[in-house]
């Protein structure tokens, strides 16, 4: 069965307050009746607060009208993040009297407040989620969608999966990708040219293992799979293959499984705002230029609808070659746009696959337009009086 994800689109017909993503986020709550679900409800919005001098993460303007409907419906809002990310948070506008309710870390300030899930998965045994997000009765999964090193992009179950997780079970996720092996030394027996594979990549993609100087240990995040290493090594030593990077992904349904399962039926909606995407993650501390046009906001109750829609409208966009760091590369131009970017193998879908065989939810969804665009006759800029 198909599940409906409603969209408001960031570009406007008139100039008019109604048809800015705000307005389109109010239509949005309203589709997903969250006044009438939040009365009494202990909500935690969940939301990326950005590090040091990010920018574009969600403007405060958007938390508000969040913030709002939830107290509208008799809800008792609050905001968390990582610890390392809540710190500071005022100082880019996630304040109390700016957003309307507090600002926690999930986990407490030294992240010791967590409960812990047994669920095996490659090399993680147990996942540890953030204390005020399992003590929550209602959650708002709210978005900023950008590019991200070791996924491909950034979304609703990103946000889940690494934000509403404690201490080290993030690392975990991150270091499920050397489960599968990818150097076999056997097929390299003259070791004297582990550095010229090394010297072979320009991204520090593949470096000397610090533990094994005979081995060579990967760095995914920063790997576009251009295959240049591989022109180098002998034939079967080093492998770059999709299990690698896709082990992330499966984590982060994992994880996202986990979180969900702390609620009950019909206590989360899920929000993306995907406007000014950046090439990695809000919490590398900056904010670099927009390499997509900005889509606009999405809402569901189905976390894999959602990110399956976002991506797609965001498909029919292309990379904004001119706003990437000169430092990264365009080495295709197949698959998705983010794909252009973090590289084939970083297949930003893989993530609503694996959430929609743990039954999370849908990739089949019917994308519902609040405010479809029009193209009336065109005519001269309304004047705005200054008051
Ligand atoms: S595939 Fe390219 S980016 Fe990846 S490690 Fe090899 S040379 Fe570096």
């Amino acid at each position: 069965m198909s599940s409906k994800v409603y969209f408001g689109t960031a570009r406007q017909a008139r100039l008019e307050a109604r048809e800015t993503l705000p307005a389109k986020l109010d239509l949005i709550l309203d589709h997903l009746h969250l006044r009438d679900r939040v009365n009494k409800e202990t909500v935690v919005i969940k939301m990326h607060t950005g590090n040091n001098m990010v920018y574009s993460t969600i403007h405060p303007v958007f938390v508000r009208r969040v913030v709002q409907a939830v107290k509208d419906g008799g809800g008792k809002p609050f905001v968390v993040d990582v610890n390392w990310d809540t710190e500071g948070a005022e100082k880019r506008g996630y304040a109390s009297e700016v957003i309307g309710c507090p600002v926690f870390p999930a986990a407490g300030p030294d992240e010791k407040y967590f409960y812990e899930h047994e669920r095996p998965y490659k090399s993680i045994q147990k996942w540890k989620i953030s204390g005020l997000i399992q003590d929550s009765s209602f959650m708002v999964n709210f978005a900023h969608v950008k590019g991200h090193p070791s996924c491909g992009f950034g979304a609703a179950f990103k946000n889940l999966a690494l934000g509403c997780l404690a201490g080290n079970s993030r690392g975990a996720m991150h270091d499920a990708m050397h489960y599968d092996p990818y150097w076999f030394p056997e097929n390299c027996p003259d070791k004297s040219i582990l550095p010229q594979i090394v010297a072979a990549c320009p991204h520090d993609g593949v470096v000397i293992d610090k533990d094994n100087p005979e081995s060579l240990h990967m760095h995914f995040e920063q790997c576009n799979q251009c295959g240049r290493c591989l022109k180098v090594a002998p034939e079967g030593s080093l492998k770059i293959q999709p299990v690698n990077f896709h082990t992330f992904q499966e984590a982060c349904a994992h994880a996202v499984d986990i979180v969900l399962s702390t609620f009950a039926p019909g206590k989360v909606v899920h929000l993306n705002l995907a406007t000014h995407m950046t090439p990695v993650c809000d919490c590398f501390g900056f904010t670099s230029m927009p390499i997509l046009p900005d889509a606009g906001v999405f809402g569901s109750d189905d976390v894999v609808a959602l990110d399956k829609a976002t991506l797609d409208v965001i498909s029919k966009t292309r990379l904004i070659e001119d706003n990437i760091p000169t430092t990264m590369e365009v080495h295709t131009r197949e698959g998705h746009p983010f794909q252009w970017l973090h590289g084939p193998l970083k297949d930003p879908y893989k993530v609503t696959e694996f959430g929609e065989k743990l039954g999370l939810g849908s990739r089949d969804y019917e994308l519902v337009d609040v405010m479809p665009l029009e193209f009336p006759e065109r005519s001269s800029l309304t004047y705005i009086a200054a008051r």
